[in-house]
């Protein structure tokens, strides 16, 4: 009953902006390399050379539904026209269509039967289609007497789409961002995961709330957390002290910010910087505050768990001031971190110098990355907290 509860909520509140469209696509990625990946991941992208290895009857298309043992969260029975979301052979034919269409020159398409498993043991039905077309080589070609070509690299991206959360791993150290975003190697998971991104949800709610005048009460903060917060690596007793934080830190962010609520311009506003040259930046900023006096504030929530060198906030806050120019046609006044746990507002003047500063780092952050130019830039702190310390040679030691 629980799983049902926290699926029906996740899809209430955090499924819109869980995966957006495209997630999972990284238009930085364009190595001097063989590439695997998934059909679906290869979906809008394309190479001279392309292989769909193992083409077999009950892999692709893959055995139908009934012989599968997926386990569903929902039974079948609860959702209408249910087959449909299982795939047809015509869903798993145009996603053929797919693999075959990323090839811009060369496609190679192959199949044979895997020792000890009968369900592997003879071609798909996709490959002796595509045998009746007559553009199809039957023989490897013998390329034996064709000038070989000096090996280079395709060319590098053109246009550069950083988001400020890329980003800011480049200003730590380009070799991280190459191995976290290019390379994709993921994090080591922390126990807490989750929890500054439930309560980054839940704040959410709170000021969409308020822009509309709602303001929630005191005696909301208990819902509030049971609603959002996250957490599924947690142990019992480390989810039971997340819950009495996030309790407690939105009970004192309530109590601090009530007079201000109705201040708020936005919250959750998306931001986009064209910086020229193919070069643009998005994010999301928490919130805008526009007080009486008619000065306005560009907010960032942070928890102790998103904690980020200062210069990266720094840099954040003015790219965001930045966008909210864009946006409006207005000039902020001020750029603030608001503390959660310490409770505190540190706010601090635009300083169009220093915007100026940022405009110059995302250039040439854009620069090196089409020059595919990622150095490591280790430093004995920063190295100490690095996720990849255990791959990067070049880690400082303290
Ligand atoms: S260990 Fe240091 S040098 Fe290596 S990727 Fe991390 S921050 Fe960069």
């Amino acid at each position: 009953m629980e799983k049902y509860a926290g699926f029906a909520k996740f899809l209430e509140y955090g499924a819109e902006h869980a995966y957006p469209e495209g997630w999972q696509d990284n238009q930085y990625a364009n190595p001097d390399a063989v590439r695997v990946m998934t059909v679906h991941q290869a979906k809008g992208m394309q190479w001279p050379v392309v292989f769909v290895p193992a083409l077999l009857k009950n892999r692709f298309p893959s055995k139908k539904p009934g012989g599968r043992t997926v386990w569903h969260l929902l039974p079948r029975a609860g959702v209408k026209g249910q087959a449909r979301f299982e795939g047809t052979i015509e869903d798993e034919r145009r996603l053929f269509y797919v693999a075959m269409t990323r090839s811009q020159k060369f496609l190679h398409v192959t199949w044979g039967p895997v020792p000890g498993n009968s369900h592997a043991q003879r071609a798909s039905e996709f490959w002796t289609d595509i045998l009746a077309s007559s553009w199809v080589k039957r023989r490897p070609s013998d390329y034996t007497g064709r000038k070989r070509l000096a090996p280079s690299p395709r060319a590098g991206v053109a246009n550069v789409v950083f988001s400020f959360s890329d980003l800011k791993y480049f200003f730590e150290c380009p070799y991280q961002f190459k191995l976290r975003i290019l390379y994709g190697f993921n994090a080591p998971i922390h126990e807490a995961l989750g929890y500054g991104k439930s309560l980054h949800d839940a704040l959410a709610e709170v000021h969409a709330r308020a822009i509309r005048g709602e303001v929630p009460g005191d005696d909301e903060v208990g819902r509030l957390v049971k609603t959002h917060l996250h957490t599924p690596y947690a142990y019992p007793s480390l989810r039971a002290q997340l819950e009495a934080a996030a309790e407690r830190v939105l009970g004192h962010y309530l109590h601090d910010n009530r007079e201000l609520f109705d201040k708020i311009e936005f919250s959750e506003k998306n931001v986009e910087i064209n910086l020229g040259d193919g070069i643009t930046v998005n994010g999301r900023i928490d919130l805008v505050r526009r007080i009486d006096t008619d000065q306005t504030y560009i907010v960032d929530l942070k928890s102790s768990d998103r904690v980020q060198p200062e210069q990266v906030t720094e840099a954040q806050l003015h790219v965001y001031a930045l966008g909210y120019r864009e946006l409006t046609g207005r000039r902020p006044d001020f750029v603030e971190v608001y503390e959660l746990d310490e409770r505190k507002r540190k706010p601090r003047s635009v300083d169009d110098e220093f915007i100026g500063d940022v405009k110059v780092n995302v250039r040439n952050a854009a620069d090196a990355l089409r020059r595919s130019e990622l150095p490591p830039a280790p430093a004995p702190k920063k190295c100490k907290d690095c996720d990849y310390k255990g791959l990067c040679s070049a880690r400082a030691h303290s």
